[in-house]
């Protein structure tokens, strides 16, 4: 995902991405981790353009993942759609364009900066993806979880456990509405 500055400034940059996620250090980590697991390569496509001194990039990655759900750990599939709108700037910090050159809307306040003859954008489009991850994945609304006693899968069946017994004074409170 390497772009040429130069070559960028004679023409838009088209790439056609299809990479597993073991190309990508942070993805890399989270999988031997066992955070989430990539059932399929990361596809997409991304248009680099110039805009004096901005690049806009946009695009789409996709791909299919496995996260544990977050009560019962059952695994949760979940497929990414991932809008790319990113925009770069070499200018300094401070500078502001013209009105004309460029109408900054909101989206593009997060500017990037960039210097030097070539521009990876895969940090930051690693970044998207990660941030499109599923913070609390559940297997279902009303997942059930494990049993916090012999860790039994609750939505598979109860266990014999006793319910948590209560403190006479907290069972009180229990009953007291707010
Ligand atoms: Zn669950
Ligand atoms: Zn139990």
């Amino acid at each position: 995902m390497l772009i040429q500055i130069d070559k960028l400034k004679r023409r838009p940059r088209q790439i056609d991405v299809a990479e597993e996620a073991t190309g990508f250090p942070v993805l890399s980590e989270l999988v031997a981790a066992e955070t989430v697991t990539f059932n399929e390569p990361i596809k997409g496509s991304l248009e680099a353009i110039w805009v004096g001194d901005f690049i806009k990039v946009t695009g789409n990655m996709a791909t299919l993942v496995s996260t544990p759900c977050c009560r019962c750990l059952a695994s949760v599939s979940t497929r990414l759609d991932v809008p790319i709108l990113l925009t770069y700037t070499n200018r300094a910090e401070g500078e502001t364009p013209p009105d004309d050159e460029l109408e900054l809307q909101a989206d593009d306040l997060g500017l990037i900066p960039f210097s030097g003859d070539e521009l990876d954008l895969l940090p930051d489009v690693e970044q998207e993806i990660v941030m499109a991850l599923p913070p609390q994945p559940l297997c279902k609304a009303s997942c059930l979880g494990l049993c916090h006693s012999c860790g039994c899968n609750l939505n598979k069946g109860s266990c014999n456990c006793e319910a948590p017994i209560l403190h006479p004074g907290l069972a009180a409170l229990k009953n007291f509405k707010v």
